[in-house]
């Protein structure tokens, strides 16, 4: 940045006469671009506030304060090194105040990952006098182009002199002089311009966002996911982290009987999933020799059922370590033959750990539009060597009992193959950002 000026003040102080050398020019020339680009980058974002709303943390009656701080604390957390002076609340609503190097597009993005989060805007925070929230209300529409738009003031303080719908209408009688645009004020309006009037200052915002909604990480207490690499699971755990669970992971592979890329895939949605909690865990448990016992002792319709059953015995200890206090998986009823209801139970009586199944009343279509929001579809869908496709049965068995099950493990040392697997484990620590 410097260097414009020092061409420029070379140029001055060279006794020359104005614009006859060719340094002069190009001096003049490099300055007036940098000026120029200066003002760009100060036009693109003159608001230093974000404002932001939240739902259900409101509701929570004496446990409010509780789930305010833990919604400011992640708050802070997910915009970390990006420059921002104070997350603070103010009646029921959140305010983030940026610095001036703070990037908008980077603190959107993270913003719109914090659970909890129903919706925030960019905000400018002025006097609450009347011409300071007309020059804010020209300033918040400058960057936007709209053939329709609606004001809607809240005055949580009454002392303002003009009521809500007062000061609605004088807004938008200025804002279609100045741009011709029509005012509609259903949800269809092209621009919401809001105006919130909080004890003595005036929030002016507009170009809201949707964050996740929900409630923050951390607030419901941890779980344990597992995590297979396909599609469903991540979206299970988003479902978990969005109603407050701090979600750890565990994965069980058969490296190296398949390859090591397939690992790294699933490490990698692990990684993705943390943008919204911050810290996370992932076991990655060993699972061929389990499933070579199975294989070598046991019918092979029943193999499915089995391999998942030991999949829940080796979880259900790494949730003890863990200290949490559930399984998540992703399974949905009747999507494959091992999801079938007599199927699901068989599984889950070889635990004594609650497992949870968000997706269990969700179709495909309705899972795969979740996935791809959340950022984890494209990476499921990259070619993966499932534990479970190796060795798999040709005629898995879409109705076990306890019984059959039960037999079909006497011949296996089933203690002895659990904690054989979780020696084997290997935990990685994930970290975002
Ligand atoms: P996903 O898309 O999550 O793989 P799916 O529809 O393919 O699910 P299955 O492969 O039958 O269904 O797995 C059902 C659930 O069991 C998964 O959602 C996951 O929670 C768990 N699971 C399956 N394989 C593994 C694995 N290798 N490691 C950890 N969990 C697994
Ligand atoms: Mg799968």
């Amino acid at each position: 940045m410097a260097l414009p000026y020092l061409l420029y003040y070379l140029w001055e102080t060279s006794g020359q006469g104005p614009l006859d050398t060719w340094a002069g020019l190009s001096a003049r020339a490099v300055l007036c671009y940098h000026v120029f680009m200066e003002r760009r980058v100060e036009q693109a974002r003159r608001f230093d506030h974000v404002l932001v709303h939240y739902g259900e943390v409101g509701l929570k009656g004496q446990n409010r304060p509780r789930f305010e701080k833990a919604l400011i604390d992640n708050i802070a957390r997910a915009l970390s090194g990006l420059h921002i002076k104070a997350v603070r609340k103010l009646y029921g609503r959140l305010l983030v105040d940026l610095a001036p190097e703070s990037p908008w597009e980077e603190v959107r993005d993270r913003l719109g990952r914090v659970c909890g989060v129903v919706n925030f805007s960019p905000a400018h925070r002025v006097e609450a006098t009347l011409e300071d929230i007309e020059a804010a209300v020209d300033e918040a529409i400058a960057p936007h182009t709209f053939e329709s738009f609606r004001v809607q003031t809240k005055r949580a303080d009454k002392t303002f002199p003009l009521k809500s719908p007062d000061l609605n209408a004088h807004i938008g009688t200025r804002i279609q002089a100045a741009t011709g645009a029509a005012v509609d004020l259903s949800d269809a309006a092209e621009l919401t311009v809001v105006i919130e009037i909080v004890s003595g200052t005036a929030l002016v915002a507009c170009g809201r966002q949707l964050g996740p909604g929900g409630l923050p990480v951390g607030i419901a207490g941890r779980v344990v996911c597992m995590l297979s690499g396909g599609i469903d699971s991540p979206v299970a755990a988003y479902y978990m982290l969005k109603r407050g669970c701090q979600v750890d992971f565990v994965h069980f592979h058969s490296y190296p009987y398949t390859d090591r890329a397939s690992v790294d895939k699933v490490v990698e949605i692990a990684r993705l999933l943390t943008r919204f909690q911050y810290r996370a865990t992932i076991a990655l448990v060993p699972f061929a020799e389990v499933q070579q016992r199975i294989v070598a002792e046991t019918p092979a319709p029943l193999r499915i059922i089995l391999y998942r059953r030991f999949m829940v015995r080796i979880a259900e200890a790494i949730t003890r370590q863990d200290g949490a206090s559930a399984l998540v998986t992703g399974e949905s009823l009747g999507q494959v033959s091992s999801q079938t209801l007599a199927n699901l139970s068989t599984i889950e009586a070889a635990a004594t750990t609650p497992i949870f199944r968000p997706l269990i009343g969700m179709d495909k279509q309705e899972i795969i539009s979740i996935a791809r929001a959340i950022g984890t579809y494209e990476v499921s869908i990259q070619p993966h060597d499932d534990c479970c496709s190796f060795l798999m049965p040709n005629r898995p068995a879409t109705r076990s009992t306890l019984e059959q099950l039960e037999a079909a493990e006497a011949p296996l040392d089933v203690d002895g193959l659990v904690s054989m697997a979780l020696e084997g484990a290997e935990t990685e620590k994930l970290v975002w950002p």
